[in-house]
């Protein structure tokens, strides 16, 4: 699931291409946005906010300024193309749910969580709940704020706080995981019982490296499967330590998401990890002994 990273380099991307530019096409294949034509609007920019993307439409006569507000929910994403170089995006394509054409470059949306065109000045009917943006400009005052909110729930799990967005808007599951492993903080720590500032300020720092890179990586590395210390590495060594990284859910169902760790480098409380063996992520589970493959019992 994109994270404030990717969200923010999409905008910055969508940005580049589209800010200043007036549409010289346009469509939103949303339930209720079908019948909007965007054509001759002029695009003022776009801005991330956590996972939230804003993409700012300059106001005319009788027409106020508007946002097309999307989120990219678990799998979807923005693409951009020259102007020109493709055919327009087929009515039969199910992933497509919004196009806009600038002169230049065309910026196609696919399979987004959420699309909704509203009034620049009411943005804050869709973003007003949420927490600081921890890859925000200001961190210093923002800090203080998601501080501020975390440490209102002291005896709530730092994982789920880290996760919900009216906190701090910005972090899913890999930067939660990150940062907790760095900071040597087990997921179901208490809030109140763990230097907040600290981890934030590692998450932080951890998604605005991530920003430059094509691949959210907290280890420096990009290559496919060392790009993380912990999340998605359950049943594997641990990067620090050698002992095995485990997996297990953290927050209130239906709400609980995955939180990889590893126990002995963050101990403490792990009330939902029942200790079972952890088989490395993606590796096939043993196949029942049968007389036809019996013969492995001895190989193995
Ligand atoms: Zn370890």
């Amino acid at each position: 699931m994109p994270e404030g990273d990717t969200v923010r380099r999409t905008a910055a991307r969508l940005d580049q291409a589209l800010a200043g530019c007036t549409l010289v096409r346009a469509e939103l294949r949303w339930a209720d946005l079908g019948a909007i034509d965007l054509t001759g609007r002029t695009v003022l920019g776009v801005a991330a906010y956590g996972k939230h993307l804003l993409t700012r439409f300059g106001g005319a006569e009788h027409r106020p300024a508007q946002t097309l507000h999307s989120h990219l929910r678990m799998d979807g994403s923005w693409r951009i193309h020259a102007t020109g170089t493709r055919s327009w995006p087929a009515a039969t394509d199910h992933r497509v749910r919004a196009v806009l054409a600038g002169p230049e470059w065309t910026a196609v949306g696919l399979l987004l969580g959420v699309l909704e065109l509203l009034p620049t000045d009411a943005e804050d009917s869709v973003l007003g709940h949420l927490g600081p943006d921890i890859m925000a400009d200001g961190w210093d005052v923002g800090r203080l704020e998601a501080v501020r909110r975390i440490s209102a729930q002291p005896e709530r799990h730092i994982g789920a706080a880290l996760l919900d967005q009216t906190n701090v808007a910005g972090i899913g599951t890999f930067y939660m995981a990150e940062s907790l492993f760095v900071q040597r903080v087990s997921p179901w720590a208490r809030a109140g019982s763990i230097d907040v500032p600290a981890v934030l300020d590692t998450a932080r720092r951890q998604l605005l490296v991530s920003v430059r890179h094509a691949v959210p990586t907290t280890t420096g590395e990009k290559a496919r499967g060392r790009t993380s210390y912990v999340h998605g590495r359950s049943g594997r060594p641990c990067r620090r330590c050698g002992g095995t990284v485990r997996v297990a859910p953290v927050g209130e169902p239906p709400m609980d998401r995955t939180a990889f760790y590893c126990p002995r480098c963050q101990p403490g409380p792990t009330p939902t990890d029942p200790g079972r063996p952890m088989r490395p992520l993606g590796s096939n589970p043993p196949r029942p002994f049968t007389p036809r493959n019996s013969y492995l019992r001895e190989s193995r």
